[in-house]
This record gives structure tokens, C-alpha cells and sequence, in this order.
């Protein structure tokens, strides 16, 4: 049996690293890996009183597996939250957050800068079972006023949002959307759950991708929702239970151990971010550097009111388009060119042919996605490392800039 943790409330360095530990009665340090699909009863009786929901036991992992609740408990700790459920991917988590909440006839507002995936479920899934959507400029209050006027079932909202970290007024997006009848999904993982609190801020339900950050050393997919007791109980659980999004549990066990470190990691990857954010702000190359915790983002007072840090990612534009763009990416030679983010080492994305291709070159100009925006996720090598190596390759990107040029 664990011993309990004590009463006072814990800082969130403590909670990742101790919040949810539960156990077994063989007193292991490390968290147990429970990986089996399925449990034994004791009895007839204990499997009916269980089914019957009169007697606590796990039955079948796609419900509940002791692992996985050790996880759903530490995140649901960290984030301040009554509940969490786990799901295979951010995605799955996404997916069952909006599908358990909506019906026919229902009506969400969403901000348009979304993860490409989020944006496909509501601007095609969605449509397919009677289930409509409008999208709006997230920065923009009066749209979400105009949105948000008539009654709606749901909002959902990524804030910084990906790729041009661009936030959201959440508190007065959730002033509105309570007015509306909506209840609101914030996609968190550009945050991160140590930087922004949405559910402090007004959200009703966070989502996260635990593939990012939690994780963090690219090993694993993973998806966490959190909300009430209530909620998560009468809504999402009976959605997860019976369609069968769950985590495995090998998964959540190292996503679990990644979560004991996330605290130094995010920390020291902030820190790198804003440097290089600094740096990149310096060069000719590029137009302009986009960091919400650098004074020149044009949402810094927002996000400084928002966020405690300003997140791992830094999107930067190069003058010279997709050319520039292009020779800057093959002539880095210590961060790799990779959709992925939140990761220990650092990865460049060009979204324009990558991340957000498929969404057309309107909706881009819209988004503020130029053919020379680069996304850079910031790892953990040494700050001064990356950027000899950004330097270098902003070199080779300025020669081919200055020759289109001639
Ligand atoms: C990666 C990501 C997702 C999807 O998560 P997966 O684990 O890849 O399914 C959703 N939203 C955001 C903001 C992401 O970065």
C-alpha cells in the first residue's frame, strides 16, 4: 500500500513526480507496468458485484487498467482538474471530448487556427452527422462575439496555437461562450500543463496530446482529457468505454515516467526558446520571430497575462520564400527537419508543405502561414549549439536570399 500523500496542497514539481503513485503489494519504487488486458475475480459474486458497479475492480483494460489510472491521476493532479481519462493519441482525446459531448442539430465554434487534425473533424466530420461548425479568427473578439451570439454546444480552442502561436482571450472566450450555452475544449498542449491553467481561466475541459511534451523523447502516442467528475463520469467515460479509444498500458507507463521529468524539461526548453527567439530576432534573414514571452509578440500582454512561461516552440518567417525556407532546413546540421514538437532534441517543420499543406494557400494567408514561416521546436541540447547551428544555416538561407535578389 502507498502511504498517502500529505494534505497541504504539493507544487507541480512534486505532483509529477509523486501525484497518482499507487502501490502494489509488493512496494516496488517505480510505478508498476500492469500490462494485461484483462483481471480475475475472485469469485461469481465479486465480477457480478463489480459489473453492478457495487464493488471496485478492474475488469477489462479498455476501461481501466491500474496503470493507466496512475497516470489519468497524476495528470489530473497536475492540471487541478476532478477527472482524467486517457486515450491512445491527443486525437483519440480530441475526438472523444467533442463526439461524447455532441448530437444532431448542435452547433461549434471553433477558432481557426487549429491543429490540422481538429480542424478536419469539425470542418468534415462533424457536418457528416448533422453537426455544424464555424470557425473564427482567434485574436478577434468581435468574431467570437458574433459567433458566440446565437447558441452553440461547444467551443474549442487552441491557444498558443500551431504554428504561429497566436492566443486566445480565454476568460472572455468562456464569458461569452457560458452565455451561449457552450461548453469549452481547450487543446493545451502548446502550453503545456505547467505554463497555462485553461480550466483556472474558464475552460470547462482541457485536452492534450501526451505524444508532445509528457512524453518528450519520442517514443510513444498518447491522449488526455480532462474535466469534472461529473463530466468525464456521465459523458466522456461511457463514449471511451464503449468505442474503445484507450491507451495501452506499456504506453501510459512511459509517458507516465516521462511526466517525472517534464517540470526540468519544459523549464530549461523555455529558456532555450527565448534566447533563441532573442537571437532569431537579430538576423536580417528573418522578418520577424514570433515568441509570446518576447516583448515583440504582438499578443505579449495577453500571454504574459495567460502563461507563466512562453511555451518550447519559436516560429520565425525568412525572407525569400520557400527557397530560403528550404536551404535554411538542409543546412542545419544538428536539428532535424520533423513534424513532431515537444521533443528533447530540437526539430524544424516548414508548415507550408508539411503540417499545413492540405489546408490551401487562402487559408494559410488567412492563418498568417507564409511559404518562408519555419516552426522550431526547441530540445535540450545546449542553447549555444543550436544556435551556431541556426546561425550557419541562416547563412546558407541569406546567400540564396541575396541571389534571388541579383
Ligand atoms: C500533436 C497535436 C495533436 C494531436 O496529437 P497526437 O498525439 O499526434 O494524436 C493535437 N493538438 C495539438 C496542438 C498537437 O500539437
Amino acid at each position: 500500500m502507498s502511504k498517502s500523500l500529505p494534505e497541504r496542497s504539493l507544487r507541480p514539481a512534486t505532483l509529477l513526480v509523486r501525484g497518482g503513485t499507487n502501490r502494489s503489494n509488493h512496494d516496488e519504487t517505480s510505478e508498476a507496468l500492469f500490462l494485461t488486458s484483462g483481471f480475475v475475480y475472485d469469485n461469481a459474486e465479486q465480477a457480478e458485484a463489480t459489473f453492478a458497479g457495487t464493488a471496485t475492480h478492474f475488469q477489462y483494460s479498455r476501461f481501466g487498467n491500474p496503470t493507466v489510472a496512475m497516470l489519468e491521476a497524476r495528470l489530473a493532479a497536475l492540471e487541478g482538474a476532478e477527472a482524467c481519462r486517457c486515450t491512445a493519441t491527443g486525437m483519440a482525446a480530441v475526438h472523444a471530448a467533442l463526439l461524447s459531448h455532441l448530437k444532431t442539430g448542435d452547433r461549434v465554434v471553433a477558432s481557426r487556427a487549429l491543429f490540422g487534425s481538429c480542424h478536419w473533424i469539425i470542418s468534415t466530420l462533424l457536418p457528416r452527422y448533422g453537426i455544424t461548425g464555424e470557425f473564427v479568427d482567434g485574436a478577434d473578439m468581435a468574431q467570437w462575439e458574433a459567433a458566440l451570439s446565437r447558441p452553440a454546444a461547444l467551443v474549442l480552442l487552441e491557444t498558443p496555437s500551431n504554428p504561429m502561436l497566436e492566443l486566445v482571450d480565454l476568460p472572455a472566450v468562456a464569458a461569452l461562450a457560458k452565455k451561449a450555452g457552450a461548453i469549452v475544449v481547450v487543446d493545451n498542449v502548446f502550453a503545456t500543463p505547467l505554463l497555462q491553467k485553461p480550466l483556472t481561466l474558464g475552460a470547462d475541459v482541457v485536452v492534450y496530446s501526451c505524444t508532445k511534451h509528457m512524453d518528450g523523447q519520442g517514443r510513444v502516442l498518447g491522449g488526455a482529457v480532462l474535466g469534472s467528475k461529473k463530466w468525464v463520469e456521465e459523458v466522456l467515460q461511457p463514449f471511451i468505454r464503449n468505442t474503445g479509444p484507450s491507451i495501452s498500458p506499456f504506453n501510459a507507463w512511459v509517458v507516465l515516467k516521462g511526466l517525472e521529468t517534464l517540470h526540468l524539461r519544459v523549464h530549461a526548453m523555455c529558456r532555450s526558446a527565448s534566447a533563441i527567439a532573442d537571437f532569431l530576432a537579430e538576423r536580417v534573414e528573418v522578418q520577424r520571430a514570433l515568441y509570446p514571452y518576447s516583448a515583440r509578440h504582438p499578443q505579449y500582454a495577453l500571454a504574459q497575462r495567460l502563461m507563466s512561461g512562453g511555451g518550447t516552440v519559436v516560429t520565425f518567417d525568412l525572407a525569400g520564400g520557400k527557397d530560403a525556407a528550404f536551404r535554411f532546413c538542409n543546412a542545419l546540421k544538428l536539428i532535424d527537419v520533423s513534424n513532431n514538437l515537444g521533443d528533447s532534441k530540437s526539430m524544424v517543420t516548414h508548415p507550408a508543405t508539411t503540417t499545413h499543406m492540405r489546408i490551401g494557400a487562402e487559408e494559410r494567408a488567412r492563418l498568417g502561414i507564409s511559404d518562408g514561416t519555419i516552426r522550431l521546436s526547441v530540445g535540450l541540447e545546449d542553447v549555444a549549439d543550436l544556435i551556431d547551428d541556426l546561425a550557419e544555416a541562416l547563412d546558407a538561407a541569406g546567400e540564396a536570399v541575396a541571389r534571388a535578389a541579383e
